[in-house]
């Protein structure tokens, strides 16, 4: 079999298991396989697949029939233009994260001192995506970045030591704000906001591939936001502020969250793309 055949049959394979996006996911799993590059596989579309190839072919395409994510059967994925290792037990970045890195950007560059001095939180890391990101984009930060889960952390600093940010990026085991030795200038965090309810409705690749751990948020989704919030004082820095990623249909409560804990509080939310509130932005008033 040559490359062009070999798309054709995963793509028309993928598209009848129903898969979404299957001409786009045949392109990355054929890709993978024989070492090339999307826009490679159109240069030497004569190219014949070797007998192994064929065979771990078939079996990429068997693994995302079954519905497992192509970032991990890839093992890796882009984020803010950014390539991410990740594995089964970190969660996969979403586009709609990049939202949450450009704001967050935007406001250190404005609230950093001297040559862009500031330090950040991220909290509830997973691969590092967030954290990594911020680093890279202002190299004069310290971030520190907290998980819950140790094997993330794992893959947060395998990313790390890929993008040179080791030194700039310090990584924490624990709950939340917990493990932060000292206050920080700014807190980012796309924490678990799903509601139990909502659980079983996601993709299943979301529902059977990604760890719970990194979903879940209880009953109105929001029990890791408000355990969060109520661990803030004593870890922000006079006129520092958080960014929350959270879900569709969430502001509001939010927004009364917010109050019951930081009544003088400046809220501001940012839409994604879609027109969804998915970034808000939470000033404290006072000196937490
Ligand atoms: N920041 C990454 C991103 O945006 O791609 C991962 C976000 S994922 C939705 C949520 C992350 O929060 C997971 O990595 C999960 O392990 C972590 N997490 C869940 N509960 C936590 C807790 N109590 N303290 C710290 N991290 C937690
Ligand atoms: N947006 C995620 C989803 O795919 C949920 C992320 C989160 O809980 N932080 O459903």
């Amino acid at each position: 079999m040559i490359l062009r055949q070999a798309l054709q049959s995963a793509a028309q394979t993928l598209c009848g298991a129903g898969v979404p996006d299957a001409f786009i996911e045949a392109e990355l799993l054929l890709g993978h396989v024989v070492g090339m590059s999307r826009t490679q596989l159109y240069t030497e579309p004569d190219r014949s697949l070797t007998s192994v190839e064929t065979e771990h072919l078939h079996s990429v395409i068997q693994r995302r029939i079954d519905r497992e994510p192509a970032a991990y059967i890839l093992g890796h994925c882009e984020f803010y233009g950014i390539d991410f290792c990740v594995e089964h037990h970190t969660f996969i970045p979403r586009p709609e994260t990049e939202l949450l890195v450009e704001t967050a950007v935007k406001l250190a560059r404005r609230i950093a001192t001297g040559e862009g001095q500031i330090a950040i939180a991220d909290i509830g890391t997973g691969c590092g995506a967030i954290a990594i990101s911020l680093a890279l984009a202002l190299p004069h930060a310290k971030v520190y970045a907290t998980d819950v889960s140790a094997s993330a952390l794992r893959v947060a600093e395998t990313n790390c030591r890929r993008h040179g940010v080791r030194g700039q990026v310090e990584l924490l085991l624990g709950n939340l704000l917990e493990p932060l030795a000292q206050t920080v200038d700014m807190i980012s965090a796309n924490l678990p906001y799903v509601k139990s309810s909502d659980l079983n409705h996601l993709s299943p690749e979301t529902r059977c591939f990604e760890p719970s751990i990194a979903l879940a948020g209880g009953q109105d989704g929001l029990d890791r936001i408000r355990e969060m919030l109520e661990q803030v004082p004593g870890k922000l820095n006079q006129g520092g502020c958080l960014l929350l990623e959270i879900g569709q249909g969430q502001a509001e409560m939010v927004t009364s969250l917010i109050r019951s804990y930081f009544p003088q509080a400046w809220i501001e939310f940012t839409s994604d793309l879609g027109g969804i509130e998915r970034v808000v932005q939470i000033s404290p008033a006072e000196s937490a």
